[in-house]
């Protein structure tokens, strides 16, 4: 009798250990072959007459990869966010990079992962589809890990079990509502195990956080730090400052710092957001010059450009085309021995 019941206690353990165990695995969902991808091109042809144009590459620093369609939508300022192969291909992200001569990206991914499950369960845990997708794209995607939901402990498993598939760690939002200080302690711990990885981190803190800015990059000299937005673009002498004290910290000269339009980058029609970028184009060029050249030029290595695309409509031709188009026009402004190193040599050195 006993040993009946000892082996329907053990039938039991290993039926729920496995359905457990199923649970935690993702479902497949890029299924495209992307080796074989035809090339697209696109001869850059200006929309505005406002040259002199950058013509060379670009890295795009700052590109958000759509989740795959796996739980709920997730909302941002109330807009839903795309959802990879529904709203938007792989292959029509590296189209759209083909025709910018866009070479690589950091893309930061969303894990649709389980994060409520116990720590024992991420041991081991090979992400399939972040596997995959590397494997398809390979330097074109650096992707980089969204930490949402997992504590450092869970990070540092993931990033065992994967490895070569994570460049690095971010976005962290810490400007939603709600969100911890940059320099909360379980954030502390999380860049901890990008310290141990010698990966860098991407976040993006809210206002009048400066002071948690710096904790955190004098608490870890050896990480290297990403960071952007109107946050710290509306203290342009702090940022100065945070630049000269912190050799650790880069910055990202993106859309939501150049054309955010107090949020109508999230929350605007494409027709309505391109309307008033286009209306104010050789304007907008003019004021981000005046503020972002003298920094560029006082820390030359230490600014990058990005697009900072995560709402459906900013993977859009239309859109591909106009971001290119300010980026040429921007870059093109810029001393000639400062114009690569901005549009993708500062961000492939950082990696090096
Ligand atoms: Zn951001």
């Amino acid at each position: 009798m006993r040993k009946i019941l000892l082996v329907i206690l053990v039938v039991v353990v290993v039926l729920a250990a496995t359905a457990l165990a199923i649970l935690t695995q993702t479902p497949k969902t890029f299924t495209e072959n992307l080796t074989g991808r035809k090339i697209c091109t696109r001869p850059f042809t200006p929309q505005f007459n406002d040259g002199p144009y950058y013509m060379g590459p670009f890295f795009d620093d700052h590109f958000h990869l759509p989740p795959p369609p796996v739980g709920p939508t997730q909302k941002m300022m109330g807009i839903p966010m795309p959802s990879l192969e529904k709203d938007v291909t792989i292959e029509q992200m590296l189209c759209h990079f083909d025709e910018e001569k866009t070479i690589g990206a950091i893309a930061f991914y969303t894990s649709s992962t389980f994060p409520f499950l116990p720590d024992v369960f991420y041991h081991n845990k090979k992400m399939i589809n972040a596997v995959n997708l590397k494997q398809q794209a390979g330097n074109r995607l650096y992707l980089f890990l969204e930490p949402y939901g997992f504590n450092a402990a869970k990070v540092d498993s993931l990033l065992a079990a994967n490895p070569g598939v994570f460049d690095g760690i971010g976005e962290l939002a810490l400007y939603t509502p709600g969100s911890l200080k940059p320099d909360d302690p379980s954030w502390m711990a999380i860049y901890a195990v990008a310290d141990k990885y010698h990966i860098p981190v991407m976040f993006h803190p809210d206002m009048n956080e400066m002071q948690n800015v710096i904790n955190v990059l004098k608490a870890f000299p050896n990480v290297k730090f990403m960071v952007h937005g109107y946050q710290l673009s509306s203290d342009i002498a702090g940022l100065d400052k945070l630049m000269a004290d912190y050799p650790n910290v880069y910055y990202s000269i993106d859309s939501a710092t150049l054309y955010s339009y107090r949020g109508g980058l999230v929350i605007d029609t494409e027709d309505q957001f391109v309307s008033d970028f286009k209306r104010d184009f050789t304007k907008n060029i003019n004021e981000q010059l005046a503020i972002w050249k003298p920094l560029i030029e006082k820390y030359p290595t230490r600014f990058m450009w990005g697009t900072d695309r995560f709402i459906k409509w900013h993977y859009s031709e239309k859109i591909s085309r106009l971001f290119e188009e300010f980026a040429r026009a921007f870059t093109g402004r810029l001393p000639k021995n400062l114009q690569e190193k901005y549009a993708y040599q500062n961000i492939e050195a950082l990696f090096n």
